[in-house]
């Protein structure tokens, strides 16, 4: 037997491995570079599941000549310099491994500017070429080919040739950075397209409907409808510090949250955010830095049971604000409330607010609505109905109708716009060439202002702009009680915190906000 000293080379490929577990863990790993080069745009493409390409393209800050070259060496990194950075970390990426890893196994080409010249870099499996100038503009383009192909062991991931893990691993991405536009494009076919969003948009854009929810001070959470569980947990997103992490402890809390709601053996679909202390969580406990060890496991899961139990309450309008609004001293005069909750049989003529859970309404100006539910509401009222009517539209079964008695007539573009109407609830037929007779209106449109919604509707063929467009034109005038009502429709809307635009709808009224009222 003789010991023989290992090459480098083949000391990196081992190490590699285990960083470079699958294309997915790749793709996460250059998406990270980008995210942590503070790319607003990043662009990515892959092809049979990675193992032929994965490309990414950002424009972040870019490489010089130097450290181009170093960005391929192991333990080269620009994030952190001893140990002690280690314990408040913020960047994603730390290790200095990824690059010299992923440059191991496959033919990497990095090109990249920090906006004047360009330098491009190629590395096929360790061995590293020379640097050369590029072209490209500031930003940095990983293109990585033929992955694993000294790695036989590794290639069995690549033999599916599937791209749904990689296009979850850039979903994910996605959700924790809003700010950022993603476009993905698999097997030539374009499959994400992602543009800067509030992070309420980004959720909704790639989970659909998550219509509970919570906004705490360090918990951002929305949970899906119980009815919509699954046997597994893959609609389960975690983000501590804004990465993506496992962690069975928030799994388990969030299914206790939703209690009774859903079967024993099914999964809530659920995203939750939560800021922490860095010094409060372990990351660094994984090479994949998946999973994540809390140092109070006991004060976090309480934590998050009582946020989801939250995102449940009725209205699942939850109130982050501190400004309390103490009911027993607010006293109003009988007259001043609507019948309905006007308590009767009151000898004085001051009464106390009856429930303090319930909505009241205090006063209507123009579009603008005051309302006391456990405190002092400030709702646009022009944006709250756009919102009702755009879910009446949406979810067809909550849809009400209203018949017209005569007919309202209408141009018609051509005959597929019986159809487009029809999707809005809209009950229409062709009479005539050019010419439509309207029978049947979703009960939010109103008669009379129904010309102007489809005015607006035609106008831009999207249901979003078009209910944002003909709430804010009808601009009509409320009563207390009709501003009232719509609030009470808006408290059933599964989003009720933002138009279809984004918009706020309504905030809490803060004392401090008032004051500076004054001061202007
Ligand atoms: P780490 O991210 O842990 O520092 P990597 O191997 O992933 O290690 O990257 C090495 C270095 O290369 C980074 O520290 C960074 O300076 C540079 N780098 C990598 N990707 C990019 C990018 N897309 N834009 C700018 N710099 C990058
Ligand atoms: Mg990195």
């Amino acid at each position: 037997m003789k010991i023989y000293r290992l090459s480098e080379e083949v000391i990196n490929r081992i190490a590699a491995g285990e960083v470079v577990e699958s294309p997915a863990s790749l793709l996460k790993e250059v998406l990270e570079n980008s995210v942590d080069a503070g790319a607003k745009r990043i662009a990515i493409w892959v092809e049979e599941g990675g193992e032929r390409l994965i490309r990414v393209e950002d424009d972040g800050c870019g490489m010089d000549q130097e450290d181009l070259k170093l960005s391929v060496e192991r333990h080269a990194t620009s994030k952190i310099r001893s140990d002690e950075d280690l314990e408040r970390l913020l960047t994603m990426g730390f290790r200095g491994e990824a690059l010299a890893a992923i440059a191991a196994v496959s033919h990497l080409t990095i090109c990249t500017s920090e906006g004047e010249e360009a330098y491009q870099l190629h590395v096929a499996g360790g061995k590293v070429g020379e640097v050369r100038s590029g072209v490209r503009n500031r930003g940095t383009t990983v293109e990585v080919r033929s992955l694993f192909f000294n790695v036989p062991a590794r290639k069995k991931f690549c033999a599916s040739k599937q791209s749904a893990p990689l296009v979850r691993m850039v979903e994910t991405i996605a959700l924790a950075h809003p700010e950022i536009a993603f476009s993905l494009v698999v097997d030539g076919k374009e499959r994400l397209m992602l543009d800067v969003a509030k992070r309420e948009e980004r959720v909704a854009e790639i989970l659909g409907p998550m219509p509970y929810c919570i906004e705490d001070e360090n918990i951002w959470g929305r949970f899906a409808d119980p009815a919509a569980a699954r046997e597994q947990r893959r609609q389960q997103y975690l983000f501590i510090n804004r990465r993506s992490l496992f962690s069975p402890l928030v799994s388990r809390a969030v299914k206790v949250g939703y209690g009774t709601r859903i079967a024993e053996d099914l999964h809530p679909s659920f995203v939750l955010f939560l800021t922490l202390d860095p010094e409060e969580i372990d990351v660094n406990v994984h090479p994949q830095k998946r999973e994540v060890r809390f140092a109070d496991e006991k004060r976090v899961f309480h934590q998050i049971v009582e946020a989801t139990q939250n995102a449940f309450q009725p209205a699942s309008l939850v109130f982050t604000s501190s400004l309390s609004f103490s009911p027993s001293a607010l006293t109003l005069q009988a007259e001043d409330l609507p019948a309905k909750i006007a308590m009767p049989a009151m000898e004085s003529k001051e009464v106390e607010l009856p429930f303090i859970w319930d909505a009241y309404p205090l006063a209507v100006i123009d579009q603008f609505f005051l309302v006391h539910k456990e405190r002092v509401l400030l709702v646009d009222l022009a944006a709250a109905s756009a919102r009702v009517l755009y879910e009446q539209i949406s979810y067809p079964e909550t849809r009400e109708l209203q018949s017209l008695l005569w007919p309202l007539e209408w141009h018609a573009e051509s005959e597929e716009t019986v159809e487009e109407l029809a999707q809005l609830g809209i009950e229409c037929r062709l009479i005539g060439k050019r010419r439509l007779a309207i029978d049947a209106l979703p009960s939010g449109i109103s008669l009379a202002d129904a010309q102007e919604f489809l005015l607006a509707w035609s106008e831009c063929k999207r249901v979003d702009t078009a209910v944002c467009r003909y709430a804010q034109r009808k601009k009509r005038l409320y009563t207390n009680e009709e501003a009232l009502s719509l609030w009470k429709q808006l408290e059933k809307c599964r989003e009720p915190h933002h138009d279809p635009s984004g918009k706020r709808i309504w905030m809490p009224l803060e004392s401090h906000q008032l004051a500076r009222l004054l001061e202007e």
